[in-house]
């Protein structure tokens, strides 16, 4: 019996700080309204909230006469999160508090083909974070981690197709250099957490959100949740064929989307190297035939393989993240084009293909949104298992 009322406080506990951070700022009398819970279980268990600092009073609200009530707050202040977006030819890191604000960041071009090398970069980078935060009640909640490549349900990293990577066990590695939770996501799955929550999808039930960096990967929000798939692959999508008996691709097959409209198709169709940045090519586009070809070929091909997902997932809304969406300008009208001619009616009318609003921070954003959330639940499982 005991155990059961501990699970029923806990449970309350859990779901009264979930709608605080939802909703704030909010009342006592709200909390108790919406939830169905009487004022005295639901004042007991925000002082409880408030002593543990996980919320904190601020000043009268409105009031519908009467006394203004004292309106309740996540403390995002409480704490903080490190979240590393590893991309092909680049290092995205940030840190933020627990609302998912970012307090600090780093984006390096980086080769990240030697898996030694990328270790100590992170980790340098993961340091300078350290040494910015201040004391608070939770310290570092969790580390999380972005990659390119095949990632397990448990976190464990299976094959990185664009990466050189001969080891993978950076979760190990992390959790024992720095002792906290490490998650680690593939980056569209993440990127596309990081539009529901902070981007642009909030709300959304049904969307894809393309990752369109030197690969190609998706992350489908589905029924409000993240689609998975049976091991966590969901969203090879870069490894469909667009092409019968096209390119090479480096996953073994041929005539993969990735090599048609990716980054990578852009940058070989401009004749430049990985370590030539965006704004270089952006500003040579204007002069160079070669360039002004990618990128429409790039558009082109992205129309292409949107209009297969579209048939597939038939999503109220698209959105293309990552590094190409820097360079939206000149992809949407080809991409549009063919998306206009060969989607469906019926399918075509009810999505919008957008490009992301985050553009570079969707991914770290996800993973930050990860790495609270379990952080939050971790504290109130463990509230149980010690107290009772
Ligand atoms: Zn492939």
């Amino acid at each position: 019996m005991a155990n059961y009322q501990q699970e029923v406080k806990r449970t309350n506990k859990s779901i009264i700080l979930k709608t605080i951070r939802e909703q704030e700022p909010i009342s006592r009398a709200t909390l108790a309204q919406i939830l169905h819970l009487t004022k005295a279980t639901v004042s007991s268990l925000v002082e409880e909230l408030i002593q543990e600092q996980y919320c904190c009073q601020t000043g009268p609200g409105r009031s519908s006469g009467g006394r203004r009530p004292l309106m309740l707050q996540f403390n995002e202040q409480a704490g903080y999160t490190i979240s590393c977006d590893i991309g092909v030819n680049y290092i995205l890191t940030v840190m933020t508090d627990l609302g998912g604000g970012i307090l600090h960041e780093e984006m390096k071009p980086f080769d990240t083909n030697d898996f030694t090398r990328t270790v100590m970069e992170i980790r340098s980078m993961i340091d300078t974070c350290m040494k910015q935060m201040k004391e608070s009640p939770f310290g570092l909640t969790g580390l999380a981690f972005g990659v390119p490549g095949l990632v397990s349900r448990e976190g464990e990293i299976l094959t990185t197709p664009n990466l050189d990577w001969t080891q993978s066990n950076i979760k190990a590695i992390f959790e024992d250099q720095f002792q906290v939770p490490v998650l680690v996501e593939n980056e569209a799955n993440a990127g596309a957490y990081g539009e529901k929550i902070f981007g642009a999808a909030q709300y959304k039930e049904e969307f894809l959100y393309i990752s369109a960096g030197i690969g190609i990967g998706a992350g489908a929000v589905i029924n409000g949740s993240l689609l998975r798939g049976t091991s966590g692959f969901f969203g090879e999508v870069g490894h469909t064929t667009i092409i019968d008996n096209g390119l090479p691709c480096r996953c073994g097959s041929h005539g993969c989307w990735e090599m048609y409209a990716s980054e990578m198709a852009l940058r070989a169709g401009a004749q430049m190297d990985k370590d030539t940045d965006m704004d270089t090519l952006l500003s040579r586009a204007a002069e160079s035939n070669d360039v002004e070809k990618a990128l429409h070929d790039v558009g082109y091909y992205l129309g292409v393989g949107l209009v297969n997902l579209i048939h597939t997932f038939n999503p109220q809304k698209i959105i293309i993240g990552s590094r190409l969406a820097r360079v939206r300008q000149y992809l949407e009208e080809p991409m549009q084009q063919v998306v206009n001619e060969r989607t469906m009616p019926q399918l075509a009318e009810g999505c919008e293909i957008t490009f992301s609003m985050n553009d570079q921070y969707a991914t770290v954003l996800g993973l930050t949104a990860f790495t609270i959330e379990s952080f939050l639940d971790k504290q109130f499982e463990s509230a149980l298992s010690t107290s009772g």
